[in-house]
């Protein structure tokens, strides 16, 4: 094996079980300012125009939580010019400079911990694990992505005869368009934008329209660590419009995007589509069919209690989010019995109390979704359980988590992203099969395998096309540096997110040559 050694920690986060730092977060979140913040684009040179858009809080739609205003095409061109000017200055600027400013944009965030996760709950809809998560998710990329900036942008010198010197350097590619995803609003927006600073880019970052007031935030953080106004420039906007004026100019290096698939093949598109202008890059991480495997020698509580973490945590909206559990015939009337006791257990509600599993989910059109997958499953499917809705939901867009038998994996259709959880059986002699027609699905992103003999474990690791594989545990929550995050197929180009490969894919290499 080879192994990496880092100098740098993970963030520590906050102790949910010490009253104090609860009192804390509590306060943070009741004075944080909601209702009064604000976003509009961040743009040197451009004016705010167009209408402000109210964002409520997906607990309660009653509660306006801040503004939004979107750019107008006039903000774009703007935006696109400033980046392309800037570019040549910040790739000049050392790579050990850039990291330090992204290493004190780390330390000014995990300082205000409580103020972001004040944002994430009331605009994200998060729960105060998740939030603690978020933060600490968004803090490490900072940091990992400025370390491997200081490795590999050192330029490289390479063997070469006597009388030669040979170089190798990397250097930002131009102008990168980040594209991140409401549902890790703080983690992957920062996580996107660190890697493409790092590596020299200037950066023009569009937040999903659900969480424009977070990426605003994070910005604004971002220019106060030291990030140059016109290096990093926050565009608000719908996809339609401000994503693909962005996607389609020809000034515009790379994208990296996180959502789901379907936007990929438009953004790629769209890229492929200019006729002028670089070959752009796109490093894109979409969506997943997740399965968790048990197997007969599993163990029951572990594997419910697993599934209901992986299915259910953050209300399902996490791409990494199990979707299927398929358990061997001999063991799965105790695992499903077991799963409708837990789901009874579930406390769905107000995600800013310390006793909420199950917050809401983002919107009404994602609700829709599962309403009417719920319709669907209700004559195609057996119900196995639905966790009880808490009081004071009737205002927000809430989901109940909810469980239903499949006879077999083909029945799924499009991912669904909320708290759904489909439970198959399979035979003895069905393994290989069964990694088969999770394969067959397309995607590639987590796989959760309980287990406990080897040669099971090895033989599913073999044979399945998936990112992350996680044994014996949850298949949710990817560490920065110890799990790099990313899948294949239908989910993603890679390369993966808080690993050692990330960072090259926003850079050129140049290779220089010195007869001496
Ligand atoms: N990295 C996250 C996890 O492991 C998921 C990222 C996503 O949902 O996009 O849970």
């Amino acid at each position: 094996y080879r192994s990496q050694h880092q100098d740098r920690d993970n963030s520590m986060g906050l102790n949910l079980a010490n009253d104090d730092q609860l009192r804390e977060l509590a306060a943070a979140i009741n004075n944080a300012g909601a209702g009064s913040w604000s976003a509009s684009p961040l743009v040197p040179g451009a004016n705010a125009t167009g209408e402000k858009i109210a964002v409520t809080n997906p607990a309660d739609r009653r509660e306006v939580v801040g503004h939004w205003q979107a750019a107008d095409s006039a903000t774009v061109e703007r935006a696109l010019l400033n980046a392309v000017a800037a570019h040549a200055g910040w790739d000049a600027t050392p790579a050990a400079s850039r990291a330090a400013i992204l290493e004190h944009a780390a330390t000014l965030l995990e300082a205000r911990m409580p103020a972001y996760m004040a944002m994430c709950t009331k605009e994200a809809g998060k729960t105060l694990p998740d939030g603690i998560a978020e933060v600490r998710e968004a803090v490490d990329f900072l940091r990992y992505y400025a370390l491997q900036a200081r490795e590999h942008f050192a330029p490289m010198a390479l063997p070469g005869p006597t009388g030669e010197s040979n170089q190798l350097q990397l250097g930002g590619r131009g102008v990168f368009v980040c594209i991140s995803p409401w549902n890790f609003p703080l983690a992957i927006f920062i996580g996107q934008i660190a890697a493409a600073l790092a590596a020299g880019n200037t950066v023009i970052a569009k937040p999903a329209e659900q969480t424009n007031l977070i990426g605003h935030a994070a910005v604004q953080l971002l220019h106060e660590a030291g990030i140059p106004q016109d290096v990093l420039q926050y565009l608000p906007g719908d996809g339609a419009t401000v994503g693909a004026a962005l996607t389609r100019d020809a000034r515009v290096a790379g994208v990296c995007f996180t959502g789901s698939t379907e936007t990929a093949r438009l953004i790629n598109r769209a890229l492929a589509g200019r006729d002028s202008g670089a070959i752009a890059t796109l490093i894109a991480e979409t969506g997943g069919q997740n399965a968790m495997i048990a197997d007969s020698s599993s163990l029951p509580e572990q594997v419910v209690k697993d599934a209901l973490g992986s299915a259910f945590t953050s209300a399902g909206q996490r791409c990494s989010a199990a979707r299927v559990l398929l358990v061997q015939e001999d063991i799965a009337d105790k695992v499903i019995h077991m799963l409708a006791g837990a789901m009874a257990e579930l406390t769905v509600g107000d995600p800013g109390l310390p006793s909420t599993d199950v917050g809401p989910v983002i919107d009404e059109d994602a609700k829709g979704i599962l309403v009417a997958h719920a319709a669907r499953m209700k004559s195609e499917a057996k119900f196995i359980a639905e966790a009880k809705l808490g009081e004071a939901t009737q205002h927000g867009t809430f989901f109940a988590p909810t469980a239903w038998e499949l006879k077999s994996i083909n029945e799924l259709d499009r991912e669904k992203f909320g708290p759904a959880l489909h439970v198959v059986r399979w035979k003895a002699d069905e393994l290989d099969a069964v990694v088969d027609a999770i394969n067959a699905t397309g995607y590639g992103l987590t796989l959760g395998i309980h287990s406990r003999i080897d040669a099971t474990i090895d033989r599913i690791v073999q044979r399945a096309k998936v990112g992350n594989i996680y044994v014996n545990r949850n298949q949710i929550g990817a560490v920065v540096g110890v799990q790099p995050f990313g899948g294949q197929g239908l989910s993603g180009t890679g390369p993966k997110a808080g690993g050692p490969h990330y960072l090259p894919r926003f850079a050129t290499e140049k290779t220089v040559t010195i007869n001496t």
